[in-house]
């Protein structure tokens, strides 16, 4: 029998770094379930674009039922709300930190949604997009006399 104890150490008591349990006088010494879920495997360009083409075909349509302009006004349509947030913030309509907090994760969603719409966009069209962001990002690099490349 295990005799794992919860381990307050890494949140600085607030929760179990393992299991995830609240901590609370009464569960202190309690036994730890151990690891509440694996960790997900990294995410890589190819993992979100297997995930995210299966996504699509399951949960909305075949990815060639769009053109690609659908695909890339979806992605601007996107891009448009994370610009509506970021604009909101510049004009101050976030004065407080915690409105400012629930505002940029907000925004956390819209970039999301600009980079999972890029992928299907690229997917439609057959381009490898991790390979054209090295390549495009290295350009760029060469333009500016960087040697800083992926
Ligand atoms: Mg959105």
């Amino acid at each position: 029998m295990s005799t794992l104890r919860h381990d307050w150490t890494a949140s600085n008591q607030t929760e179990c770094y393992r299991c995830g349990t609240a901590w609370r006088p009464e569960v202190d010494n309690e036994q730890c379930s151990g690891w509440k879920a694996p960790p997900p495997p990294p995410l890589t360009f190819e993992r979100l674009r297997a995930v995210n083409v299966l996504r699509c075909e399951d949960a909305f349509h075949k990815l060639n039922a769009w053109l690609p302009e659908q695909w890339t006004n979806a992605m601007a349509g996107e891009t448009g709300e994370a610009c509506n947030i970021t604009k909101k913030m510049g004009r101050g309509d976030y004065p407080d930190e915690y409105s400012m907090a629930d505002a940029t994760r907000e925004l956390a969603k819209e970039l999301a949604d600009v980079v999972i719409y890029a992928d299907l966009a690229a997917a439609r069209l057959g381009i490898d997009l991790g390979e054209a962001v090295r390549q495009k990002f290295n350009e760029v690099s060469d333009r500016r006399k960087s040697k800083i490349k992926l």
